[in-house]
């Protein structure tokens, strides 16, 4: 089996060729930092021209790398949601041009699931059931993975997700953001004092496995505004003083985000053993996940209740081609994918996005799992 992703779901264009035995024959990825750093977000009319520009030069790259043709592949994988709907079809358009003229199988791929399973790729002893905490800059939740394609999700945010307030904040202090938020807060936490600041932990009075990381964004956002430190000038050339201030800021940040990550995911473990007590992983995935903190605090969550973690190496925490091809692997295994489409079909045919795409059925504890 060779299988060719697609992923266009946010702001990286990327693709991959992967193999049944879980080799990566090839990966490419063209992203839009630089974009998002000069206009300070995405617009999705702005990604979608982006993606346009560079999916024929990524996907050809991604085969000549991998020295194959498509009449080497089996099918044909690409994410369909959840994301921007602008921004999915330019991938669903392109997979479907190549699976239709080499009369190829398509797998339709949901993003958050395809974060979890590349972790299948990487520990190939991962079994169902397992239980993911998936953190990213769109997503944060906790799901029970019972089998491929099917989940029960235990906890969501109410609000923002982590990779969101790692990016505000490291945009109000003024960091540079080239790359993205996360790994500037991340590099900057390591000069501060981590206790410095005391933000209150989000949602400690509830007892479910939900997350909110609004209300820690604007206690980060007064505390950069009640201190004297001037986040116009890059942190290059700030004073010492300044730079510390900003290290303390970013280190309690980063203290309290994960501390509600372990908190939320302890208690959310105990309900999935309850659900399914052959559970023996912690997956921890998504872009938030390449972060070595979170993976040092969740490690020790994972152990204090008696489970192996697995988190993909931070070049498949973050989007990439690669987790979209395998988990199209899997479920054309099993038979799960759709029949090539025309060859001629019209550029301007209603493609089946979905940008709001639930992984799974959402579950409170004391009511019972809908399955
Ligand atoms: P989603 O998966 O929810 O659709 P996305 O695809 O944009 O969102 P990913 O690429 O999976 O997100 O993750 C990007 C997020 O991960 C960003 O918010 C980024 O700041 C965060 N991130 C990346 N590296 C790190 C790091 N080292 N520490 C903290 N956060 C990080
Ligand atoms: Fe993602």
């Amino acid at each position: 089996l060779i299988v060719l992703g697609i992923e266009t779901s946010c702001d990286d264009t990327a693709a991959a060729i992967v193999k049944g035995n879980g080799e990566i024959l090839s990966q490419v990825i063209a992203s839009q930092a630089e974009l998002l750093a000069r206009y300070g977000g995405v617009a999705p009319k702005m990604a979608e021209e982006a993606h346009a520009q560079v999916i024929d030069k990524v996907v050809q790259e991604t085969m000549e790398k991998a020295n194959l043709t498509e009449r080497d592949l089996s099918a044909v994988a690409v994410t369909i949601g959840p994301g921007l709907s602008l921004c999915l079809r330019v991938g669903v358009q392109k997979a479907r041009k190549i699976a239709g003229s080499s009369s190829l199988p398509i797998v339709g791929v949901h993003h958050m699931e395809a974060h979890a399973l590349v972790a299948r790729l990487v520990e190939r002893e991962l079994q169902f059931p397992f239980m993911a905490l998936l953190i990213s800059g769109g997503h944060n939740l906790l799901v029970l993975a019972q089998d491929l394609g099917q989940y029960i999700q235990l906890g969501t945010t109410i609000d923002d997700a982590i990779g969101e307030a790692y990016d505000k904040t490291a945009k109000w202090l003024g960091l540079d953001l080239r790359k993205s938020g996360g790994p500037a807060i991340e590099e900057l936490a390591r000069e501060g004092d981590p206790k410095s600041i005391k933000f209150s932990t989000p949602m400690k009075q509830h007892k479910d496995c939900n997350f909110s990381y609004a209300g820690l964004k604007t206690q980060v956002r007064l505390a950069i505004e009640s201190r004297n430190i001037d986040t116009k000038i890059p942190l290059s050339s700030a004073s010492i003083q300044d730079r510390s201030v900003r290290a303390d800021i970013a280190a309690s940040f980063q203290r309290v985000a994960v501390l509600h990550l372990e908190d939320k995911c302890e208690r959310a473990i105990e309900w999935a053993l309850k659900i399914e007590p052959s559970i023996r992983h912690l997956v921890v995935s998504g872009g938030v996940a390449s972060n070595k903190y979170v993976r040092a605090q969740l490690t020790a969550v994972a152990r204090k209740k008696g489970l192996q973690l697995v988190c993909p190496p931070p070049s498949l925490c973050t989007d990439n081609g690669v987790m979209v091809a395998w988990t199209g692997l899997e479920h054309f295994r099993i038979g799960r994918f759709d029949p090539p489409p025309p060859a001629d079909e019209p550029e301007d045919t209603m493609y089946d996005v979905r940008p709001r795409w639930p992984l799974g059925e959402e579950y409170t504890e004391g009511r019972s799992a809908a399955r």
